[in-house]
């Protein structure tokens, strides 16, 4: 999700679902993972817990309205991804939601 959780975000998610191993600590800090709470945490350690391919942070209903319910303590490969990125493309497809034009 983008840095400002502005829509189209807060209608999508789509990158947020799209595979476990996305959502992983990568540049981040380990004061910074230590401030993600435990619950959001994969057993390892190295990012985020998902259930399927879905984070686990991820609150709401995916191409209609969601939400991050860690984004003050989000991972850096969160705040990475913007919309209208290639990797935002991707997820979105996935989903069967149209690319957007601007990033
Ligand atoms: S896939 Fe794109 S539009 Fe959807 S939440 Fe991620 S960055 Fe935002
Ligand atoms: S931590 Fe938040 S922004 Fe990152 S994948 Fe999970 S729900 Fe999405």
């Amino acid at each position: 999700m983008s840095d400002n959780q502005a829509d189209p975000c807060r209608s999508c998610g789509a990158c947020c679902s799209f595979a476990p191993h996305w959502p992983a600590f990568t540049t981040d800090s380990d004061p910074d993972i230590a401030a993600i709470p435990l619950a959001y945490v994969n057993a390892e350690k190295t990012g985020m817990h998902c259930n399927g391919n879905r984070c686990s942070a991820l609150a709401g209903k995916v191409g209609d309205a969601t939400t991050c319910l860690a984004y003050a303590v989000r991972p850096d490969v969160c705040r990475a991804c913007k919309p209208g990125d290639a990797e935002c493309s991707l997820a979105r497809q996935s989903f069967g939601l149209p690319a957007l034009e601007t990033v």
